[in-house]
């Protein structure tokens, strides 16, 4: 077997599963061992029923009684389980045969996590144990992978275990190296980021692979660099005389840090050399309209320009953005989206080809396109450095060499920005415009629910909009968590009920967006909301990005403990983009000292920089395979911030032996 046959070759992998595993991206049998657990199961010793607590992963171990089954279209079977502390709550749905298997009087060990319903604890779908059984179990972690229907944790780890057995992995780091800096062995650290059996033994698997991706994308920055110094600027963009007028007709003054980082890309786009700028400004900071200028300056020069946004939904927002704006300037600007028909797109590459189109908006993908510019100066990536580096390499292969201008919103220390974009010139946006009130935050339990969608609606009445954020998409027995699609009808019954009551509200208008719709109707709504014809939007995690709507006010976020909270702050960014002021509600779905600990930061900071400084605080290197950073900065295992180490460590390495 080798690491590049596809996964069909691994003994227990039939035709049926492949279609399965790719939807997770495993396609190779590399993919599969590097599919690494999002987690590890561990088995520990049952507590006393007394001492658990709502939202806790238990076992418990007991003798049941009252055991009932229901087995109308909703079957449900309940039992009670009782230690000499207590009695708990046992439910469990569409598994009959649990009532088959469980004998009353007997004892068993049983594992799940707690749930409340009123005053009554009890736990769902709980797994059932003899004594024997699990404390084999006890001994050893289980990997926990994250999953899609027809696949389970068991399938993968077997499939992951027998690989691992068969193949050789090369080694790539000398044994000194490895030994001074406390590297594993490559083939160790795969099998035991897979099979660990203690949580420290996993995290030193984790250093290794971490290492591992740090390298790997610090090796690509390197030969970005090395390529660019013999990079001349054929493309000189020296016409700014329409961006003065563009900046007049702005209803804003640009901040000072605006107009800085906009004369350094002046200076670029106009200098011997080719431009490769990142621009790196926490959410709101006004990042867009410097692109827009540079953009603007490149099409009056004579040449073309693109702009990349990581989802449609961005594109067609600032799509509509730029054409509004730089019409008047006799620009002509289209849009390229995967969700275009065949001919659509047909007619817009010809018009790229042969110069029509001033500028292209859309997705990353763009550039992987039949896309042949007549002459493209200048790209900007918005939203996704950490791909920047493979589009640059995408751009070059095809044969393209324009002025880059990356955009991030992710907050990083100076000290890892210069390893990390090491080959391009930096700008920091960290002055916010000066119209902006700050946003009020506050962290509730659900029990504020009722008073939270009263304030909502006097947020509606009087005019603005609203976001709540969920979790899920639909109802799932597997995991608990707000689903959209059940929470917009529940709120939907609760503002006619207050409708009924004051005879206000009436037209409330509230629906859902999440990721699996098709992207036509993704658009369809976000472009109700922005038009304000929608009031509140009920969306899972899909808005994250960029997403900009001045008159929304509120931001609602349920099951906040199940977010990171890079991405909570992405998600906050939402509001407090225009004047009005603007609220965060952080809702908890469960309790929790350090679940606190955590949403106390994004409630004392607003801002970007000193929330990542304080989650780092607060997280030990222990914690990191609980919440991960999410969005745009996240590799596969590597954490930028508590990983900073180990990024230096990689840069070193790399300087005295990268090929
Ligand atoms: P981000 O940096 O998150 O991409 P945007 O560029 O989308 O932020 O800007 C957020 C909002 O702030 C936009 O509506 C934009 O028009 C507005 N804006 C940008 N610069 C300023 C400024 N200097 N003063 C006031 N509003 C501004
Ligand atoms: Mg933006």
């Amino acid at each position: 077997m080798d690491i590049l046959d596809s996964v069909i070759k691994i003994k227990g992998i039939g035709e049926k599963s492949v279609p399965l595993l790719q939807k997770l991206d495993i396609n190779t049998v590399s993919d599969l061992i590097r599919y690494y657990p999002r987690d590890y199961d561990e088995y520990k010793m049952p507590v006393p029923i007394k001492d658990i607590k709502e939202g806790e992963t238990v076992s418990v171990e007991g003798a049941i009684s009252r055991l009932t089954s229901q087995m109308g279209r909703k079957k449900v079977v309940t039992c009670y389980v009782s230690d000499p502390s207590g009695a708990i709550k046992l439910i469990w749905f569409n598994q009959p045969y649990i009532a088959k298997l469980l004998k009353p009087g007997y004892r068993y060990l049983f594992r799940g996590v707690v749930k409340r319903e009123f005053a009554e604890f009890s736990i769902a779908q709980p797994k059932v144990y003899g004594r024997n059984e699990y404390l084999k179990l006890m001994d050893r972690l289980s990997p926990v992978y994250s999953l899609t229907k027809g696949i389970t944790s068991n399938f993968l780890s077997k499939a992951v275990g027998q690989v691992l057995d068969e193949i050789d992995i090369e080694e790539t780091l000398p044994a000194a190296f490895r030994k001074q800096n406390n590297l594993m062995k490559l083939s160790d650290a795969l099998k035991t980021i897979h099979f660990p059996k203690t949580k420290e033994e996993a995290l030193l698997a984790r250093r290794r692979l971490v290492f591992d991706e740090f390298l790997e994308f610090i090796s690509a920055v390197r030969r970005l660099k090395e390529e660019k110094t013999e990079e001349r600027n054929s493309y000189i963009i020296d016409d700014f005389s329409s961006c003065d007028r563009l900046l007049e007709k702005l209803p804003f003054e640009l901040t000072n840090d605006q107009k800085k980082c906009f004369s350094s890309i002046k200076n670029d786009m106009s200098s011997k050399k080719l431009m490769s700028r990142m621009v790196e400004g926490d959410v709101g900071s006004g990042k867009t309209v410097i692109a827009m200028l540079a953009m603007l300056s490149a099409t009056k020069s004579g040449y073309q320009a693109a702009l990349m946004v990581p989802t449609e939904v961005l594109a067609k927002q600032h799509f509509k953005d730029f054409s509004e704006q730089l019409s008047e300037f006799g620009i002509r600007t289209e849009l390229l989206t995967g969700s275009q028909t065949l001919a659509q797109k047909k007619k817009i590459y010809k018009s790229i080809e042969n110069g029509e189109t001033d500028i292209v908006i859309g997705t990353h993908a763009l550039i992987q396109e039949a896309v042949n510019f007549r002459n493209l100066a200048l790209a900007v990536i918005d939203e996704q450095h950490r791909f920047g580096v493979k589009q640059r390499q995408t751009l070059k292969e095809k044969g393209l060499e324009p002025h880059i201008l990356s955009m991030s919103a992710t907050p990083i220390p100076r000290s890892l920005s210069l390893i990390l974009y090491g080959d391009m010139d930096l700008s920091v946006i960290k002055e916010m415009p000066k119209e902006r009130l700050p946003i009020k935050n506050c962290v509730v339990d659900t029990g504020y629910r009722p008073t939270a969608y009263n304030f909502i609606r006097k947020e509606i009445l009087s005019g603005h909009q609203a976001y709540i954020i969920c979790p899920m998409v639909e109802y799932s027995e597997e995991s608990d968590g707000e689903n959209v699609i059940d929470y917009t009808d529940n709120l939907k019954e609760f503002y006619n009920m207050a409708y009924l009551k004051d005879g206000k509200g009436k037209d409330i208008n509230i629906e859902y967006l999440h990721g699996k719709m098709k992207p036509q109707e993704k658009n369809e709504v976000m472009e109700r909301f922005a038009r304000g014809e929608i009031n509140i939007l009920v969306s899972t995690t899909v808005i994250e990005v960029g997403v900009n709507v001045k008159n929304a006010t509120v931001m609602m976020i349920e099951n906040s403990e199940k977010f990171g909270l890079a991405q909570l702050h992405q998600l906050r960014g939402r509001v407090g983009r225009g004047s009005y002021q603007s609220y965060c509600i952080f809702m908890k779905g469960c309790e929790g000292k350090d679940i606190d600990e955590r949403l106390d930061i994004l409630k004392s900071y607003n801002d970007g920089f000193k929330v990542a400084e304080e989650d780092l605080r607060l997280r030990g290197p222990g914690d990191l395979f609980g919440v991960r950073q999410s969005g745009e900065m996240s590799w596969k295992l590597a954490d930028i911030y508590a990983d900073a180490d180990l990024l230096a460590l990689a840069s070193e390495w790399d300087k005295e032996n990268g090929t």
